[in-house]
């Protein structure tokens, strides 16, 4: 019995794992020996529709839901784990966020880069001091004008290095005000 319901899944898989056997596995051993995260990758996925699965198309992206999106990281993650949850952190953290929440204007900014690989995304909550307890983050955003100043660090973010977009989560209220948190795109 296969592990997928529709034939569009079946068919995805089938693309994703010829995709993983031949630009993933063949250079696992070289990435992990000398700490390469493999940009390129990103790109080609971006090409192939991988990094906009839930993006509607107006907005460049695949316009899939969480089966497929479920379908692309089961085959990415067979072969890389690591790559399955760059996919993972880029479409659900990141872009669905920016998505779900954003303005009209940024998802026309951000949404169709982020969704064709031009541009990959970051999302940060964790801290140093603070994993799953994130209310008592230590990091604040003021009004300055116009502008916000953000003052803090972020601690353990999937492309914190190599992301050209992050959504990050700051304080914005008291210290453990659920809703005094606030996302910034920067
Ligand atoms: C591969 C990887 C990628 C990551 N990517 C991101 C990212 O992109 N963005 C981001 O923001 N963060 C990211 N993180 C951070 C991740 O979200 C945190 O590691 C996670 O929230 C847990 O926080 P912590 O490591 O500080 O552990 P803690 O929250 O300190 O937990 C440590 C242990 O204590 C237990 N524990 C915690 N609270 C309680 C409680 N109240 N009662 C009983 N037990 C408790 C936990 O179950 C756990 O076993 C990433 C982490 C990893 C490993």
């Amino acid at each position: 019995m296969s592990t997928y319901f529709t034939e569009q899944q079946q068919l995805l898989a089938q693309m994703v794992r010829d995709f993983a056997e031949r630009e993933i596995r063949p250079n696992l051993k070289h990435w992990d020996d000398h700490e390469i995260f493999p940009v390129e990758v990103m790109k080609k996925m971006g090409e192939l529709g991988l990094l906009g699965i839930f993006i509607p198309e107006q907005y460049g992206g695949s316009g899939f839901g969480y089966n497929e999106y479920a379908t692309v990281l089961m085959e990415l993650g067979k072969v890389c784990g690591g790559v399955g949850l760059s996919v993972a952190a880029h479409n659900s953290l990141c872009t669905v966020h920016i998505y779900y929440h954003g303005s009209e204007a940024q998802k026309q900014k951000y949404l169709p880069k982020l969704a064709s690989g031009e541009w990959i995304g970051a999302w940060g909550l964790t801290e140093a001091n603070t994993g799953s307890d994130a209310m008592r983050m230590k990091a604040t955003a003021v009004r300055d004008g116009d502008h916000w100043i953000l003052n803090g660090s972020k601690n353990w973010i999937t492309h914190g290095l190599t992301g050209d977009v992050s959504v990050v989560l700051i304080r914005t209220g008291e210290l453990l005000d659920s809703i005094g948190i606030t996302a910034f795109i920067v």
